[in-house]
Formats: structure tokens, C-alpha cells, sequence
């Protein structure tokens, strides 16, 4: 017998290339005593750290910087070049269209409130109650959908939604929960809005620091995200999508760059560009956070997501496992604890309010989790009041009720992401035992 063919995930180059290393990994915070510890920072759906590549290609880029499309100067032209590579970066990053608009905002919110603006008049947004605020609220006129109790359902609740609204219409949805980490079936919500003449916007926020996004490929109208989610610092993100919503909507900003031409005093008329990218970006952009943010996508398609992929997968089953073995801890999910998720998970403690746990695991342990409803208020509400109760042993009635049990309506989350380690998720689920048994 001949030995196996080595499969490409199996040739040493693939398996040993490094994944990208971020900055603050050393970091050591003072907990109760006194004592320093290394600080397990379990927060990246918040915001992610720095990565290396990040830090190195802003710092490139401050020796020589000026206002971009503007000056003759060498700076000048020198971070033109670099913005409009960042922009082209991103557009591969998210496999966008060759024709698609790729504007840089501040963050996703402010991506999902631009494209809001630009809606054509009577626009009905269809949005699931699971979303972020920031998918959730932005819109003038929308239909709220209820939490689907499982992925088919959603497909299903979005087809009869859509096929009740006349006029333009656009389906809402997220691609990754930013409270349960679970992924959307967004290919299958995108061929439904279409059926339906509507297009669809992906709130692809949590997804894209832990998985590859292809927009052609999944058929997306709209993807958003922000770079501080995405192991750039914060201040940027992008709106990619079709031109020509964007083209006729009111400039997001007024002001210089956004314009062809302004009259004088004399009656003369302001003349918008239609260019998506010039009209919505008036003023002097963020350069440095562009460059950032387009350096993060370079560095994860440059390891490529196998790898990271099954280090995020491995580290997070370890910590729901553990967190599993834990009486009284309940984890929070819309579609059961198989459904596919990235890595983020949100669970309560009974008897302990989820502000309690987060502050104690700061305090006495060093991790950094966050706690509350984490810009998505419905949708916590309701994991807290219909999620199944879990034991240790996935039976039931070992844990508590729900969350107003306690006089909270809020969870813990904890998230992971590049430079979390096996220690860091140990001495979580350690911690977690030690406050459950308070
Ligand atoms: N959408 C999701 C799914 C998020 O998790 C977040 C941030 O938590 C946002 C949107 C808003 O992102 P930002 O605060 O960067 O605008």
C-alpha cells in the first residue's frame, strides 16, 4: 500500500505558518492582593487588539503624510496611493464586485446609517429582533421580524415579510451574532430577498475577524463592518455594495471633496459627485484608520483562515465545554448548542448578577469579559427568557430560570480571536467554577 496523498492542510507549510501575532499579549494587570497576573483579555467581539502587521504599516505610513486627492506634494500623493489601496484591499478582502462602491466610514454603525440615508423614498427595512442596534435602528420605516426558533425559520419569516411589503425593499441581517457568536444563513436570505425584488444588507461585523466573506459569492447587496473589530485600532470601517443607491442618496457629509463644483453667491448650483466613494466622504478622511484597517485584511488573507479557523474552533469548544461542566451556568443560544458559531459565547451564573461576574473576573482573576445586553436588547431579553435550561450534563433543571430570576437582564460574554490562548480559556472556565460555588 502506498502512503496517503498529503492533503494541502497537511503539508508542512500550511500547518506551521505562524498565525499573526497582536500586540499587548505580555500585558500584566494588578488583580485583589496586589498581585500582577497576565492579563487574559476574553473581549474581542468588543473591540479586538492590534495586530503586528497592523502596528507596523501605520507607523510606515506616519513618516510622510498629508490630506489625500488634494495636494501636488509628494506626501500628498504618497497617502492618496495608500488610501486608495486600502480601499482596494478591502474590496478583495469581502470579494466584492468589480463595480461595487467600497466607502470608508467610521464604524459599522455609521456604515449601516449611510446606507439608511441613501434608501430610495418608501424603502421598508425587514430586520430580525436579534440584531445589533446598529442593523436594528438606523432605519425610517422597517417591518420587525421575532427571533427565529431555527435558521429555516428565519429563511421562511423573511420570505412571507418580504412578499407582504410593496415598494423597495431591503432584508437586514446579521452574519455572525455579535451575542451568540451563531452564523446566519445568509446565502439562503439573500436568494429570498432577491426572489422577492429586495436587496440585502449584511451586518458582517462578527464575522469577518473570525471567517471568510465573499459578497459575489453569497450574492449580498451591502456588507458592513468596522476595523477595530478586525485587529485594526479604532476610527474605521466600510460600506461595500452597489453603486447606485449610493450614487443618488443626499451626500452623507457636506463639504469639500464631496462636490464637483459650487456656485457663487449669484444663484450658482452645488454640483455632487455620483461617485459613491468622493460624495459620502467629504472632509479629510481617516487615512491612517483606512491603512489599518486594509493592513488587517492583508494579514488575515495572508495566513489564511484554515489555520485560524481551527485554533478558534478548538479554543472555543474547550471553553463551552467547560463552561458546560458548570452547575448553574447557563449558555445562551437561539439555535441550540450544534448550530455553527463563531467565537463568542454569552452565559449567565445563577445567583450572581452578570455585573458581579464580570467585575470579580476582572478583580480577582485578570480577564477582561463583557456584560450587559451588549447593543442588542431584544434579542438578550429574549435568550434570557426562552433559552433551555442546561446542566452539566445537558440535561435540564439544574440551572436557573432565567436571567430576571436574579434581578438582571443581562449575560457575560467572553470572545476570542487571534493570541487567545488555551490558558487564557482554562483559567476562565476555573474562575467561572470558583464564582458559581460562591
Ligand atoms: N453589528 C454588530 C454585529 C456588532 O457586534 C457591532 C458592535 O458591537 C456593531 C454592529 C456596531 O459596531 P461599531 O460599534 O463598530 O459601529
Amino acid at each position: 500500500n502506498s502512503a496517503p496523498a498529503e492533503t494541502a492542510a497537511q503539508t508542512p507549510a500550511a500547518a506551521e505558518r505562524p498565525l499573526p501575532a497582536v500586540l499587548g499579549a505580555d500585558l500584566e494587570v494588578p488583580v485583589k492582593g496586589g498581585r500582577l497576573v497576565g492579563y487574559a483579555n476574553l473581549d474581542y467581539a468588543a473591540s479586538a487588539p492590534c495586530l503586528e502587521p497592523v502596528n507596523a504599516a501605520v507607523a510606515a505610513a506616519l513618516p510622510a503624510y498629508s490630506s489625500v486627492h488634494r495636494g501636488a506634494g509628494y506626501a500628498s500623493q504618497l497617502t492618496t496611493a495608500r488610501y486608495e489601496q486600502a480601499r482596494h484591499t478591502v474590496r478583495a478582502f469581502v470579494g466584492a464586485r468589480p463595480d461595487d462602491a467600497v466607502i470608508f466610514t467610521r464604524n459599522t454603525t455609521d456604515a449601516t446609517n449611510l446606507l439608511a440615508r441613501c434608501l430610495p423614498a418608501g424603502t421598508t427595512a425587514v430586520v430580525f429582533d436579534t440584531e445589533h442596534h446598529a442593523s436594528l435602528l438606523p432605519w425610517q420605516r422597517s417591518v420587525r421580524l421575532a427571533p427565529p426558533p431555527l435558521p429555516g425559520s428565519a429563511v421562511r419569516a423573511a420570505d412571507e415579510a418580504l412578499a407582504g411589503i410593496d415598494g423597495p425593499k431591503l432584508l437586514v441581517v446579521t452574519a455572525a451574532s455579535n451575542v451568540t457568536g451563531e452564523l446566519w444563513p445568509i446565502a439562503a436570505l439573500a436568494h429570498i430577498a432577491h426572489r422577492h425584488g429586495a436587496r440585502i444588507l449584511v451586518d458582517a461585523a462578527q464575522l469577518v475577524p473570525h471567517r471568510q466573506l465573499n459578497l459575489t459569492a453569497l450574492d449580498l447587496d451591502y456588507v458592513v463592518f468596522s476595523g477595530h473589530k478586525l485587529y485594526a485600532p479604532f476610527g474605521a470601517g466600510a460600506l461595500v455594495g452597489r453603486r447606485d443607491w449610493l450614487a443618488e442618496g443626499e451626500p452623507y457629509l457636506k463639504g469639500g471633496g464631496a462636490v464637483r463644483s459650487v456656485g457663487d453667491a449669484a444663484g450658482g448650483e452645488v454640483d455632487w459627485h455620483d461617485d459613491p466613494e468622493p460624495r459620502h466622504e467629504a472632509g479629510t478622511p481617516n487615512v491612517l484608520g483606512a491603512i489599518a484597517l486594509a493592513a488587517a485584511c492583508d494579514a488575515l488573507s495572508a495566513t489564511g483562515w484554515t489555520a485560524l479557523v481551527r485554533e478558534e474552533e478548538r479554543l472555543i469548544a474547550r471553553l463551552r465545554a467547560g463552561l458546560a461542566t458548570i452547575e448553574g451556568v447557563r449558555e445562551l443560544s437561539l439555535w441550540g448548542e450544534d448550530h455553527p458559531r463563531v467565537g463568542i459565547v454569552s452565559f449567565t451564573v445563577a445567583g450572581h448578577s452578570a455585573r458581579e461576574v464580570a467585575e470579580l473576573l476582572s478583580g480577582e482573576y485578570g480577564i477582561g469579559v463583557r456584560d450587559g445586553k451588549f447593543c442588542a436588547h431584544p434579542f438578550v431579553r429574549h435568550l434570557l427568557s426562552t433559552t433551555e435550561r442546561r446542566s452539566p450534563a445537558g440535561g435540564r433543571d439544574h440551572g436557573h430560570a432565567g436571567g430576571c430570576e436574579d434581578g438582571t437582564d443581562s449575560a457575560v460574554r467572553a470572545s476570542i480571536g487571534l493570541g487567545t490562548t488555551q490558558e487564557h480559556v482554562d483559567r476562565l472556565i476555573e474562575a467561572v467554577r470558583d464564582l458559581a460555588a460562591r
